[in-house]
């Protein structure tokens, strides 16, 4: 039971929440009520909950737009360095809690809306997620811009205004099914169109090397508008703006060659080139080489060069020390050759110039070191699509390769090792090797992973200079967990191990949560809900275990969870996972952690002390050891009578009733082909359950461990980290100033 309230929590709590004053609430009825009519053209005689929304949603944004437009004209007067980030997802999640939050608006809103015989949560309930990112890296991008802006950095994110954001996901028979998310449908109260900076995106056609430089023509052009949504700041009256591109087509489309289909085939087909920003590709750490992802790739990078051009040259100082350009993985790695194109074809600087403004502006941050999640395009799809870029990258990697030789003359496997193009079968772009050529800063996103990085990349950069960067955590507060990754198979099945078969021993409650994918993955989310089938309704269990499949996860079901869970499972196989940032979010929000020391649960550990989390199994040195020696995952089963009993029911009929074959594949991946390694840590894991049962039986101690991460998290804070990568990347400064206040809407 809580303690009731003393007047002074009550105080801290109006301070986080913001003053419910007198004049503040009535000015917000008045404008909620204005709303209703002029904007929703309701009544409250038809108004429906949603309306009540909307209503609710506008009447908080009028209090950004004074905010948003003084920002802009102070950005426009003193002229700070910019700094754009660049990303293919931003993972915004609901947009009212948080614009209240950071306006102090919550209190004198719930206030408002109470008064008015309304719910506020439940109208808040109604707002669509954002879901414009698959996970960890389009959150980190989210957190990032908000962290920016309380920060007082003059910061832009760029991305596509995608129109299907990521699926919505149905569990149907224990299988997964996937619903597109038309997250529009109703209208999106927290952006604003920009036709006005409408801007072309050309694709395909021709490269004609003339006597007054390089033209690339004869191309087919897509318009990109960009609709601008509000970033504000911790109570700061910053607010920044991240601007995403929608595709149209031009007027003109396909009506120039009027010929085949005619005028009506013409306007019908426009939704071809508005395809590029229709859906966000479900890819989470896996590399799918399709040419629609490429041209989305393309597009914002095009768009947004444009964009930063037109501020650049529309700025006081106009120097392009200003300028940083941040690369979110090497999704928006095309800003590298574009942006010579644009200097050296249209501005018509000298190659030389044109490359040292490149990497002195760009930087990029690698996000996993699996082989399947790199982007490595043929060559053929380049030729077709971006045949300039193409030539681009051919002249980067010849004068890369130049380099090398004087420096390693005779090295012909380093030359092979470090060069941007692979050859093959198939001839491929290595776009990491691009983003690290190109940019004078590299990081990864956790300390392991940016040493694990600087082993296997360094060598494409010649120098380690340019991995200045000690270490790398992300993040913010109380968002997320964790879809297990596509064919990230990581040490699930020894989690069901210790749930089913150590029932009896655990009385701490787990929790599962799957994820969208393929195949395996696909099968791991019915193996989960069919162990759920049997395990909750075994009558020997009973109550003390459940296995609950949380459907659809998402960042508003992420805010839900994280918060009331006890026990956090970071377990994969060290070396594998870049970072993580559910770690960070459970460790933040009161749970303990079970994991290897893998990605940011290594600086977990420092920070809380070793002792404040269970971690088990291999160390990445081991996991080469055991690389070296050769992984028997049939041994392990034939030795560890537990782990063959878990195997041979899931290969059996026990969780598949009538079906003994239903997880065959799952289950010779395990035994055959498993590249996670995952048996090898299976009795180390077993142990350390035990550790947490034992340890959850003693509230505590339970608590007291609890308490020392909380303490000792505040390295997680995102706020930390982009002041990390202020001052290391872009040479920017912090700053915790407010910018004065505007007048509010009265
Ligand atoms: C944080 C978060 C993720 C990423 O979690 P990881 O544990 O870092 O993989 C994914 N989805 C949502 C909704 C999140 O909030």
């Amino acid at each position: 039971m809580a303690k009731p309230l003393t007047d002074q929590d009550k105080r801290k709590q109006i301070s986080v929440r913001g003053l419910a004053g007198v004049e503040n609430v009535a000015d917000l009825k008045t404008n909620f009520n204005r709303h209703l009519h002029f904007t929703l053209v309701k009544d409250r005689n038809v108004a429906t909950k949603r309306d009540y929304y909307f209503a609710l949603a506008n009447t908080v944004r009028d209090y950004l737009v004074g905010r948003w437009i003084r920002t802009q004209q102070h950005y426009y007067e003193k002229d700070p360095k910019r700094v754009y980030y660049l990303s293919l997802e931003f993972y915004m999640g609901r947009t009212l809690q948080n614009t209240m939050v950071n306006l102090a608006l919550e209190n004198a809103c719930d206030e408002a809306t109470y008064q008015l015989g309304l719910d506020m949560e439940e109208l808040q309930d109604i707002e669509e997620d954002a879901g414009l990112g698959n996970g960890g890296l389009g959150r980190l991008a989210a957190c990032f811009l908000d962290s920016m802006a309380s920060l007082g950095l003059a910061a832009y994110g760029y991305g596509i205004r995608y129109e299907f954001g990521i699926f919505n996901q149905k569990i149907v028979n224990g299988w997964q099914v996937e619903e597109a998310d038309d997250w529009l449908r109703y209208g999106n109260p927290w952006e604003k169109a920009r036709p006005e900076y409408m801007r072309p995106v050309h694709f395909y056609g021709r490269v004609e090397h003339t006597a007054d430089g390089v033209k690339w023509v004869d191309t087919q052009v897509v318009l990109a508008l960009p609709y601008d949504t509000p970033v504000p700041g911790y109570r700061n009256n910053i607010v920044n703006t991240m601007r995403l591109w929608s595709a149209k087509a031009p007027c003109d489309f396909n009506l120039k060659d009027f010929n085949v289909g005619g005028y009506i085939q013409a306007v019908l087909d426009r939704n071809l080139a508005e395809n590029i920003s229709r859906v966000l590709y479900p890819n989470d750490n896996f590399f799918e080489g399709k040419e629609l992802r490429l041209k989305q790739e393309y597009f914002v990078v095009a768009a947004t060069l444009q964009d930063i051009i037109r501020r650049f040259k529309a700025s006081k100082f106009g120097s392009t020390e200003f300028v940083a350009i941040q690369l979110n993985d090497t999704h928006p790695a095309m800003a590298i050759p574009e942006l010579m194109r644009i200097l050296v074809d249209m501005e018509k600087l000298s190659w030389e110039k044109a490359w040292d403004i490149v990497v002195r502006t760009c930087a990029y941050t690698n996000h996993t070191v699996l082989p399947e999640a790199l982007e490595r395009w043929p060559i053929d799809l380049f030729q077709n699509l971006l045949p300039r870029h193409l030539e681009i990258i051919y002249e980067i990697n010849r004068r890369h390769l130049e380099r090398i030789t004087k420096l390693y003359p005779g090295d012909l496997d380093r030359l092979r090792r470090m060069s941007l193009i692979e050859e093959g079968d198939v001839k491929k772009i290595n776009m990491a090797h691009l983003c690290i050529v190109g940019s004078h800063a590299v990081n990864g996103v956790a300390r392991i992973h940016s040493e694990i990085i600087k082993n296997t990349c360094v060598s494409v950069k010649l120098t380690d200079k340019h991995f200045a960067l000690p270490s790398w955590t992300p993040r913010t507060i109380m968002i997320g967990g964790k879809v297990s990754t596509t064919e990230g198979v990581y040490n699930l099945p020894t989690v069901f191990r210790s749930c089913l078969f150590n029932a009896s021993q655990h009385d701490c409650p787990l929790r599962f949560q799957a994820a969208p994918g393929y195949h395996t993955a696909k099968m791991i989310i019915k193996l989960i809900t069919s162990i759920g089938d049997i395990v909750n309704n075994d009558p020997v269990v009973g109550d003390r275990l459940k296995v609950i499949f949380l459907e659809n996860y998402r960042v508003t079901l992420a805010e839900k969870v994280i918060p009331a869970s006890d026990l956090s499972e970071q377990i994969s196989t060290a070396g594998t996972e870049a970072s993580g940032t559910g770690n960070m979010k459970f460790m933040l929000n009161g749970a303990l952690t079970i994991g290897t020391m893998d990605g940011a649960n290594v600086e977990m550990a420092e920070e809380a002390g070793e002792e404040n989390l269970f971690i088990f199994g291999m160390r990445v040195e081991d996991v080469e050891a055991l690389d070296k020696k050769g992984y028997d995952a049939v041994s392990y089963y034939n030795r560890i009578p537990e782990l063959k009993q878990a195997m041979d029911q899931i290969s059996g009929d026990t969780f598949s009733p009538g079906q003994p074959d239903l997880f065959k594949d799952l289950v010779n991946m395990l035994m055959h082909h498993d590249r996670f390694k995952v048996f090898a840590d299976y009795e180390d894991y077993i142990k350390c359950q035990e550790k947490v049962s034992a340890l959850y039986k003693n509230p505590k101690e339970w608590t007291k461990m609890v308490i020392h991460n909380i303490a000792g998290c505040g390295k997680f804070s995102s706020d930390r980290t982009i002041s990390q990568y202020a001052r290391e990347i872009w040479g920017m400064e912090p700053s915790l100033e407010k910018i004065a206040a505007p007048d509010d809407p009265r």
